[in-house]
């Protein structure tokens, strides 16, 4: 879709990455690394700076003990963190639960490390989870199930409850949680991100992968973790040494600062994020998409069964091409492309004049109408 928009000139609020500016401090100090010569090789499993900064960030904002010597894998963002944990702890033949609609990465990952998926639904519209349905995708077979929480496409932040049926079920099959946290500064009306390796019994069965992208708009940069009990972390780092040996040395140091910028920082982002998720659903509302309000991230889903397409793959190409605004198809987001095939996803990670331009090309719809 972003080649596409590229293409026809089409504003692009299909692909999850900022248009605006990464803080200026944390530039500073990745150009600062440079000079000072941080180039070579940074330790395989990360820069002692970085997971020092990371743990001390665990222990301050959720009470997390963390030993960054021996819980923490620093990566080549979470792409890297989720594939090398799924190669590190799935037996091929193993199976892993999936909540749909799932972060396009997931499947193809389960593929590569021969894991067969077993996909529960998040219910529409509030995309809740059935428990009964879950409990049922587990039985022996079961080695991992993944989470994303703020969760890309729908938005959803899960509940605490629904967090606390996962961790009863992960303890009483013994089965591994790895929980993407990507999004969990972007939170909206008041709400606070829960770590399911926070709750009770959880800190050794669960991989929380995260990393810098989305929180300091530095996609780009490809620097993630994976942090994990000291067993699972050593399999991890095994996976991870051989696939890549490390992610980018100066971009850790400058991790390292951008770790400890001031609460304010993380304010302002949740701020301004829930300022253009309330621009973008508007200008969606009044062309005619069915919005599902987003809880956290920066996406919102919608759905698209009043323009009377027969499918979102022809309504993306409709948008791109006539209307000049680029969305996901929601069919990428399901195992059975039918079960998307009433659904867009835009982001609105963008400049407010990118909204507002966009908002103008999607008025173009109600003309049509
Ligand atoms: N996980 C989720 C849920 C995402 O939405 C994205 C990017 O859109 C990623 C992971 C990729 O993150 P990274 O840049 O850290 O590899």
């Amino acid at each position: 879709m972003s080649r596409l928009a590229a293409k026809h000139d089409a504003i692009n609020l299909a692909q999850g990455f900022p248009d605006f500016a990464a803080p200026s401090e944390i530039k500073e100090a990745a150009v600062d690394a440079v000079r000072r010569d941080v180039n070579q090789y940074a330790i395989t499993w990360g820069a002692k700076s970085f997971r020092d900064a990371l743990a001390e960030r665990y222990r301050d904002v959720y009470a997390m003990d963390v030993d960054p010597e021996l819980h923490l894998t620093v990566t080549c963002g979470s792409t890297e963190a989720m594939i090398s944990t799924m190669l590190a702890i799935v037996d091929p033949g193993d199976e892993v639960v999936v909540f749909e609609p799932f972060y396009e990465n997931y499947g193809p990952d389960a593929i590569l490390s021969g894991a067969v998926p077993r996909y529960v639904k998040l219910h529409e519209p509030d995309w809740h989870v059935d428990t009964n349905e879950l409990e049922k995708a587990f039985n022996d077979k079961t080695r991992a199930i993944i989470i994303n929480t703020p969760n890309n496409p729908t938005g959803k932040v899960y509940t605490r409850a629904e967090l606390e049926a996962i961790a009863a079920l992960c303890q009483k099959w013994d089965v591994i949680a790895i929980t993407d946290e990507i999004y969990e500064y972007i939170v909206y009306g008041g709400a606070r991100h829960v770590p399911l390796a926070s709750l009770d019994g959880m800190a050794d069965r669960t991989v929380t992968i995260n990393s810098l992208s989305k929180t300091y708009s530095v996609t780009g940069w490809r620097v993630g973790w994976a942090l994990a009990s000291e067993e699972l972390s050593s399999a991890i780092r095994k996976v991870h040494d051989f696939l890549t040996v490390g992610a980018a040395a100066p971009l850790q140091e400058a991790g390292a600062v951008a770790l400890r910028l001031p609460a304010s920082y993380y304010d302002k982002l949740r701020e301004g994020y829930e300022v253009r998720r309330d621009i973008l659903v508007k200008s969606l509302d009044q062309a005619g998409f069915r919005c599902y309000l987003p809880g956290g991230a920066y996406y919102i889903m919608t759905d698209i069964s009043g323009f009377g397409f027969p499918d979102d793959v022809s309504f993306g190409r409709h948008l791109i091409e006539k209307v000049g605004v680029a969305a996901v198809p929601g069919s990428s987001f399901y195992h059975l492309p039918e079960d998307g095939a009433q659904k867009l996803r835009f982001t609105f990670c963008k400049k407010r004049e990118t909204l507002d331009a966009a908002a103008k090309r999607l008025a173009k719809l109600t003309e049509e109408a």
